[in-house]
């Protein structure tokens, strides 16, 4: 008998990968539909739940391969109705998902790494360091264990690759993860559904925007000037602001329409009027929409968030010059579940 370590873990496979996998069993193709199904629309937490497997394939596949599961060893809840699992992987790491509703929409937002390596001056995630890139099985347990948790009828509409870590710097297993979202027989997540946010590592970016990926992107501009973008995000001196639009610029989306720059609002460093001004001429010929996002302030943060009044006013700026500005105010800060405070760490252990 294997240990676990040595088995495959089935949801670190591809669609294609499980096929080779089943036909080493000299299984044919379409059991890896079945298989699929089970994994990511039945959400089943063991072989035995596969009826439709005899009882001798489902004895072999549990000798050589396994399924993973994840559980949140916590679950918070903020006023606004925003939800926040805390989920401890094998080795003992932490990672934080966050469910968002806001109308019409269930959105879950999952993290691709355990920190970031990127230490954004704005961003908690970035304080805590990179410890290690997640799999391809921790992304997809983050939604099929908060799937599992919801009442029934209710169903995740949207996923967003937003939480802790930077997704392209998990660049193939984020891959993978997001084309079993969005695979006819896995999650069946229209691509319009999935958005990717990075704050544009331009190797990656430029396959993503190459390729045909089952996302939309979502860029983390956050200043509209070198050496603004430099001293919040330390990334931009090895992947400059001028060349990641340049990539949007020579590689126009047709499927996507319009890429969305995400803009963290920061009080005296990239709020003002000049700011917005600059931030509309280099979007221009980008088909494009501005996300500005008030800071979510902390106390290992040395920021503050602009007033109501300036980023009212930075917003009207740029949709006079045409652009499409929509403010949001992320939800869940009082269990700081909010944009860039996910740290994987709340202090109170308890079970569900
Ligand atoms: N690493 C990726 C995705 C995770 S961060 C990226 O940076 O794009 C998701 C978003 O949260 C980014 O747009 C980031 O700029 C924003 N963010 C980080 N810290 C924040 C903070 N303190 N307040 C508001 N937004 C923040
Ligand atoms: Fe990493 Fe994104 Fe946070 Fe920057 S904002 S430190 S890239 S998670």
């Amino acid at each position: 008998m294997k240990s676990l370590s040595e088995k495959i873990d089935l949801k670190n496979l591809s669609p294609s990968e499980l096929i080779e996998f089943l036909a080493s069993f000299g299984k044919e193709r379409y059991r890896s539909i079945q298989m699929l199904r089970w994994l990511y629309q039945q959400g089943v937490q063991s072989f035995d739940e596969m009826t439709n497997l005899s009882k001798g394939f489902r004895q072999e596949l549990s000798q050589i391969s396994f399924i993973s599961i994840l559980r949140p060893v916590r679950v918070e809840k903020a006023g606004d109705g925003t939800k926040k699992f805390l989920f401890e992987l094998e080795d003992g790491n932490r990672i934080e998902s966050v469910l968002i509703p806001d109308k019409a929409r269930l959105t879950l937002c999952v993290s691709t790494q355990v920190g970031c390596a990127f230490g954004c001056q704005f961003c908690l995630t970035g304080k805590t360091g990179w410890k290690r890139d997640l799999k391809v099985s921790e992304i997809l347990n983050q939604i099929l264990a908060v799937r599992k948790m919801l009442p029934e009828k209710t169903s995740i509409t949207n996923i967003v690759l937003m939480g802790m870590g930077e997704p392209l710097a998990n660049y193939r297993n984020t891959l993978k993860a997001t084309a079993l979202m969005a695979h006819p027989d896995a999650f069946r997540f229209s691509s319009r559904r999935i958005t990717l946010s990075t704050v544009g590592l331009l190797p990656e970016l430029e396959e993503v925007l190459r390729e045909k990926t089952p996302f939309r992107l979502a860029i983390s501009l956050n200043a509209s000037d070198e050496e603004t973008r430099t001293y919040l995000m330390p990334v931009n001196r090895r992947y400059p602001l001028s060349k990641v639009l340049a990539l949007c610029r020579e590689f126009p989306l047709q499927r996507r329409i319009r890429i969305t720059f995400e803009y963290v609002m920061v009080e005296g460093i990239n709020d003002s009027s000049q700011d917005a001004k600059r931030l509309l001429r280099i979007l221009r010929g980008i088909p494009s929409k501005v996300n500005l996002i008030p800071l979510n302030e902390a106390p290992e943060i040395p920021f503050k968030k602009p007033s109501e009044e300036r980023v009212r006013r930075f917003q009207e700026i740029l949709m006079e010059g045409g652009l499409t500005a929509i403010v949001r105010n992320s939800k869940g800060q009082e269990i700081s579940a909010a944009c860039g405070q996910l740290q994987g760490k709340s202090s109170a252990v308890g079970t569900v």
